[in-house]
This record gives C-alpha cells, sequence and structure tokens, in this order.
C-alpha cells in the first residue's frame, strides 16, 4: 500500500475525475518539489503519456519554487536526514526542454532542511552521548553514534578508541563523493589532547585532511 502523500500516489490521482483530488495532488506535488521531479520527469518525456502536459506544468512550478526558496542559499542549508548540502538538479528532456530543481544532493527532497548551518563539525567523542547539536551556525554531528559519511567542513577528533579513528579515516579516503572529495585535503582535523592515536592512524588521518592540529592540554 502506497501512502497518500507518495509521488506516485498522487500522480495516479492527477487522473481523477474528482476536481478536488485533482486539484489538491497538484498543490502537494509541487509542495513536495525535489521528490516529485524524479517521478513527473518521467511522464514529461512520455509523448505519448496523457498526463505529460500536467506534468510539464507542475516542473515548471517545481523549478520556480525550489529556485526562489534555495538557490540563493545552498551553502547554508543542510538535509537533515543525510546531513548533506542541497544542490542544482538537472532534469533534461529530449527535444531540448529542461528544468533545474534545487533539494538534497543526496535524497532529493526539498520539504525539510536545516537553515543556516554554514559549518558542519565530524566529531569523534566517546564522551559525548549525543548524535548532534546546533551552536548558531555551526553543527556538531557526532560520527560514532552516525555510521557513513555527511558534508561536513571540519573533523574533531576528541575521545576516541584507535580502530574507531582509523575506520573514520579510512571511511573518508574511500569516500567517491564528487563534492565531498576535494574538500578533504583542505580540511583540518583537530586531535584533542586526551586522544591517544597510533602512528598509523595518524599517518593515515595525514595523509587524507589538509592540516591536522593537536590542541594543547588547557
Ligand atoms: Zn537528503
Amino acid at each position: 500500500m502506497t501512502e497518500p502523500d507518495h509521488p506516485d500516489s498522487l500522480i495516479a490521482a492527477l487522473q481523477s475525475r474528482n476536481w478536488a483530488d485533482y486539484f489538491a495532488a497538484r498543490q502537494m506535488l509541487v509542495a513536495l518539489g525535489g521528490e516529485a521531479a524524479e517521478p513527473l520527469s518521467r511522464l514529461a518525456a512520455d509523448e505519448a503519456h496523457p498526463l505529460r502536459a500536467i506534468a510539464l506544468e507542475l516542473l515548471t512550478y517545481i523549478e520556480q519554487e525550489t529556485t526562489l526558496r534555495f538557490a540563493g542559499r545552498l551553502a547554508q542549508l543542510l538535509c537533515p536526514r543525510c546531513l548533506t548540502r542541497f544542490d542544482a538538479h538537472s532534469v533534461n528532456l529530449p527535444w531540448g526542454v529542461s528544468f533545474t530543481y534545487y533539494s538534497c544532493r543526496a535524497c532529493r527532497q526539498s520539504r525539510e532542511f536545516l537553515e543556516g548551518v554554514k559549518r558542519v563539525v565530524a566529531v569523534l567523542d566517546t564522551v559525548w552521548p549525543e548524535q548532534q547539536l546546533r551552536q548558531k551556525s555551526s553543527l556538531r554531528v557526532n560520527w560514532l553514534t552516525r555510521p557513513g559519511l555527511f558534508d561536513f567542513d571540519r573533523v574533531e577528533i576528541i575521545h576516541a578508541a584507535d580502530q574507531d579513528a582509523e575506520r573514520f579515516a579510512i571511511q573518508v579516503g574511500n569516500d567517491t563523493d564528487p563534492y565531498r572529495k576535494p574538500r578533504y585535503s583542505q580540511m583540518t582535523c583537530m586531535i584533542g589532547p586526551d586522544c591517544q592515536l597510533s602512528e598509523n592512524t595518524l599517518r593515515i588521518l595525514e595523509h587524507t585532511f589538509g592540516v591536522i592540529t593537536h590542541a594543547p592540554h588547557l
């Protein structure tokens, strides 16, 4: 059973003879934004599809709406699900028609976002039980409680077992994401005074990140 606000259910409702259902489905597809863009672009690309004209129209609205809301501030928006930045996505249809919409780079949803996040810090800290902490324009994310990578601008290894720090560095080294990959060599990785890392792990970290700093004891 598909959810009522799933793009496929809404697209099915576009064929409803009930005006209210049809109108609500249109509104909701535009409100869905990024998540609706891909299924709508499949309809728009199919010349024989009865919903093609509506799909083209809704893609225009999604383009307008997401451009207005997000285009000028991509570097400050973060998808709360993926912790990934918003970005432009292109839909290229046959016969040269194209659309651009803005949404999460990874999952493409555009309904939920964290605003005003200028800096994301990946933290490795066994003493810190939380997963995330927002401090004004910074977001600190505990990598130890959240396996997998996300978009971050700085690394702080405060308290971490050597194997965890090594596992983190290897995961970063293997990251193929085209947005993140070139940024690591410019990034600072701070190592806390209480963190004892092996020479091997330090070497991997030095190889992965641009600058390694050792925080002094306070
Ligand atoms: Zn996402």
